[in-house]
């Protein structure tokens, strides 16, 4: 058996801060470390997943191990599913307490001002994964963009029994201000883009939702492609004995 010390040096797996899990080093160690639930398992199955990218090999026993993390790990490098494997297993199924979980993702606003279509989706995208990773569990999923602010989002009340919310930091911030949402029950914070959230200065919509969230125990996770020290400072000032893990080098 491979230790973990040679699974990261093969993966190129950088770890720091204090007494960090071992990386899997394939998705059946999630049945015999962490009692995964079967429909986890069976649904990476049948989408032939078979072998963990060295990202989730780190990140999903971290996230599992309810530890606060910051991740870096270039663009296609399978982060969606380094936070979406643990936030299932431990979301379970639907339960009819309103949000515990916000994923929030740059997209649509800042896309047109910055970038080429190819994000304009990037909570579409995350919204499909939850789908069919979750399949077999009736998860209620939220997502808010300007595209979809004139239909699902437009019912504060049908809102009050999701589990999930998949937001960009304006819609979030908006909705917020009308009262048509509340994370008081929020125990997972998932911050995807996690550089471009914080250059391009989402700041005081970003201290606006972590106000919201007002359970003790709220756990954040923050996903990469670059892990800019700026970036890095920020992160540290929001998160409690957080792990770094590096995929490659920082800057690539
Ligand atoms: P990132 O967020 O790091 O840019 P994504 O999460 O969007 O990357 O994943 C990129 C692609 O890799 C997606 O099509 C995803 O389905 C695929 N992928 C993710 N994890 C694995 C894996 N363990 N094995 C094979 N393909 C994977
Ligand atoms: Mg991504």
């Amino acid at each position: 058996r491979i230790s973990a010390q040679d699974l990261r040096k093969i993966n190129r797996i950088k770890v720091t801060g204090s007494d960090p899990p071992d990386p899997i080093s394939s998705f059946s160690d999630l049945l015999s470390r962490y009692a995964v639930k079967p429909f986890l398992k069976q649904n990476l199955q049948k989408h032939n997943f078979s072998t963990p990218t060295p990202v989730q090999m780190q990140a999903i026993p971290i996230l599992l191990e309810g530890r606060d993390l910051m991740t870096c790990a270039p663009t296609g490098t399978g982060k969606t599913l380094a936070f979406l494997v643990p936030l299932l297993q431990e979301l379970m199924g639907h339960k009819k307490v309103g949000y515990r979980a916000v994923i929030l993702s740059p997209t649509r606003e800042l896309a047109k001002q910055v970038m080429n279509t190819a994000s304009v989706n990037l909570t579409l995208k995350i919204h499909n994964e939850i789908k069919w990773l979750s399949e077999g569990r009736n998860f209620k999923i939220c997502m808010l963009t300007k595209a979809t602010a004139s239909t699902q989002a437009h019912d504060p009340t049908a809102r009050a029994n999701y589990d999930i919310i998949v937001s960009t930091p304006l819609r979030l911030v908006h909705e917020l201000k009308q009262g048509h949402i509340k994370l008081d029950s929020v125990r997972h914070f998932i911050f995807d883009e996690a550089d471009k959230l914080f250059e391009l200065s989402f700041l005081e919509q970003i201290d606006e939702i972590l106000a919201a969230c007002t359970c003790q125990k709220l756990q954040k996770a923050m996903f990469s492609a670059t892990l800019p020290s700026e970036v890095e400072r920020m992160a540290k000032t929001l998160m409690k004995d957080p792990i770094r893990v590096i995929i490659g080098t920082k800057d690539a």
